[in-house]
């Protein structure tokens, strides 16, 4: 590695914005309480059990909105409980 590799180190704002400390209650609801009319979507958003970063995440902000504003009957889809599978967590380890 000392001899073959070039590091060229970058700064990448928009995705280490994504990553900074967060804790409950600093980002708002995708519908927050009380709210017919309006929703937040995005990776600034807060939804349920999912992780920031991917597409995902914005995909289903958006869904969440879109149902729960239009009254629709559909789930969005789960986020997979990886976290808590024993099998996972031995693989990742
Ligand atoms: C370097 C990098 C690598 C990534 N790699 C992956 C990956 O491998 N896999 C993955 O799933 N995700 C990845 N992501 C994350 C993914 O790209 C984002 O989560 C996703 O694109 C967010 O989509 P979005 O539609 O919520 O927001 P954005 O794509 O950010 O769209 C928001 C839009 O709103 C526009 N906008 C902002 N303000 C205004 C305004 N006032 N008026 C009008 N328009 C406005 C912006 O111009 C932009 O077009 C990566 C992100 C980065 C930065």
């Amino acid at each position: 590695a000392k001899n073959s590799c070039i590091t060229r180190p970058c700064a990448m704002p928009f995705v280490t914005a994504f990553f900074m400390p967060r804790t409950k209650g600093d980002r708002p609801q995708v519908v927050p309480e009380h709210v017919s009319n309006f929703a937040f979507l995005g990776q600034f958003a807060e939804t349920v059990r999912d992780t920031i970063f991917t597409t995902e995440y914005s995909v289903r902000t958006a869904m969440e909105a879109v149902y729960q504003l239009l009254d629709v009957e559909r789930g969005v889809p789960e986020v997979w409980g990886s976290v808590y599978d024993v099998r996972e967590l031995l693989k990742a380890t």
